[in-house]
């Protein structure tokens, strides 16, 4: 835990206390307790453990039960994020002094795993929040920018978001054609940024714009924008395969002024803020995907478990239980990649190449284990009756953004080659 523990530990007890502790465990239901055996044994440290049962009884009490029902109606769950404010899960690195919960990325990590698998709309709300709203600002930011563009964004009535991709260039973020000049005492943006999570629902955006074209990546400068704010609106919300409660939509800046002193860091130092940035966000993508893992897994094994076949459980198959035991292996591995760059990062030590590991083999799990949940689940994998379609759905994600698994593919060649090279 940061800080040597105190602070962590507290927020930890904090949680357990307001989530009512030991009768809030016994409420949880024998499938959710039986089937993800990981925790329980002595891989974590006790506040972790505690975290963590706090958030599966929040996403087994508050999220599960309406996960498709927001997905149906792509509707953005503003109860349970203030709920989840309250309980200190969107600010969960940031400094009690910001009012954050002050606990470290390995709790975050298991936290956003923990909604996630209750509702992957609502783990994704959580990890923008986290780490691309609330993260750039907590390592850049003057104190003056911590005090206003932190503190009110950790209890859930405001969320924020990062805007880096346009229309024309995503994976090459180097490339931005959204444009920041100075004219007196403000700077004026123009231009589109696209694909934006939390848009609509959002009540300031960090966002990338180029203050100096001919340095190309070395020009570019993260700006703090207030939303809603004259000279930036809203495109209409992208209607997507998944994560439909989540808004995702264009921002559009047209001779859209803030003040001088809402440059985030120095100017020119923005490709690298984004690209720090989305180290830890990966680490949140890399989560996300593993609560929807656990999610596909635990209704795979409920179900196979109840079906009957040929006169007795699908489970009794080998078919059954080599895909049951592939699916295991995957979700574990990627656990312990996403750990391990949590825990890196927690000690101050480099983390690109492994949180680029953990995201990819974290997706690529979700969409493989979502996948093969369905075919055990036959005829109702299909059907919106269960959420295994909804967990293919929302898996698939997971691989795109925050960059693609090819673009992780890359990182991941570079550090290595970089290494060998010395
Ligand atoms: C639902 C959703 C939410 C999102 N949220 C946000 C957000 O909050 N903020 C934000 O800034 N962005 C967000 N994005 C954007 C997302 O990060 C981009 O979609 C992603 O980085 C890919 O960019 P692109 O879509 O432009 O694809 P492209 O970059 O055009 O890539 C197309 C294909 O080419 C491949 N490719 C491209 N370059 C290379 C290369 N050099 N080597 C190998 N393969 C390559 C890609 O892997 C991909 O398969 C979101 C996207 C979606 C769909």
């Amino acid at each position: 835990m940061r800080g040597g523990g105190g602070g962590g530990a507290s927020m930890a007890a904090a949680l357990l206390a307001r989530r009512g502790g030991a009768a809030a465990r016994a409420r949880a239901s024998a499938c959710w307790r039986q089937l993800h055996s990981v925790y329980q044994s002595a891989e974590l440290p006790e506040t972790h453990r505690m975290l963590c049962q706090t958030c599966r009884d929040f996403a087994q009490k508050e999220l599960a039960p309406i996960a498709a029902q927001l997905d149906k109606e792509h509707r953005f769950p503003a109860e349970q994020v203030k709920k989840m404010g309250a309980l200190g899960l969107l600010a969960m690195d940031v400094p009690e002094e910001y009012k954050g919960a002050e606990l470290d990325y390995l709790a975050y990590s298991i936290a956003v795993e923990e909604i996630s698998r209750g509702c992957a709309s609502t783990g994704v709300i959580m990890s923008v929040n986290n780490s691309l709203y609330l993260g750039p600002i907590l390592k850049f930011g003057s104190e003056e920018q911590k005090h206003q563009w932190i503190s009110p964004f950790t209890s859930g009535d405001k969320i924020g978001c990062f805007a880096l991709s346009e229309p024309g260039n995503g994976s090459d973020a180097g490339a931005a054609s959204t444009m920041a000049r100075l004219e007196g005492s403000e700077w004026v943006l123009n231009g589109t940024k696209a694909w934006i999570t939390n848009a609509w629902d959002a009540s300031a955006v960090v966002v990338f714009a180029t203050t100096d074209k001919s340095q190309k990546h070395k020009g570019i400068s993260a700006f703090l924008v207030p939303m809603p704010t004259p000279g930036l609106s809203l495109g209409k919300k992208e209607d997507k395969l998944g994560i439909r409660a989540s808004s995702t939509a264009n921002l559009i800046f047209e001779d859209c002024r803030i003040p001088q002193a809402n440059l985030l860091g120095q100017q020119g130092m923005g490709f690298k803020i984004a690209m720090q940035t989305l180290d830890s966000g990966r680490i949140g993508i890399a989560s996300q995907a593993l609560g929807i893992a656990q999610g596909a897994l635990d209704c795979a094994v409920d179900y196979a478990e109840k079906r009957m076949s040929f006169g007795s459980p699908i489970s009794k198959l080998q078919a059954i239980q080599f895909k049951l035991a592939d699916m295991a292996l995957a979700l574990e591995s990627a656990r312990l990649l996403t750990w391990r760059a949590a825990m890196l990062k927690d000690n101050g030590k480099p983390y690109t190449k492994e949180a680029a590991m953990a995201k990819l083999a974290a997706s690529e799990a979700a969409t493989a284990i979502s996948h093969q949940a369905i075919q055990i689940l036959g005829g109702m994998g299909y059907v919106t009756e269960m959420p295994a379609e909804r967990h293919y759905r929302d898996a698939r994600i997971t691989e795109i953004y925050e960059g693609t698994s090819e673009i992780q593919r890359l990182v991941i060649a570079g550090q290595l080659l970089k290494a060998y090279r010395g």
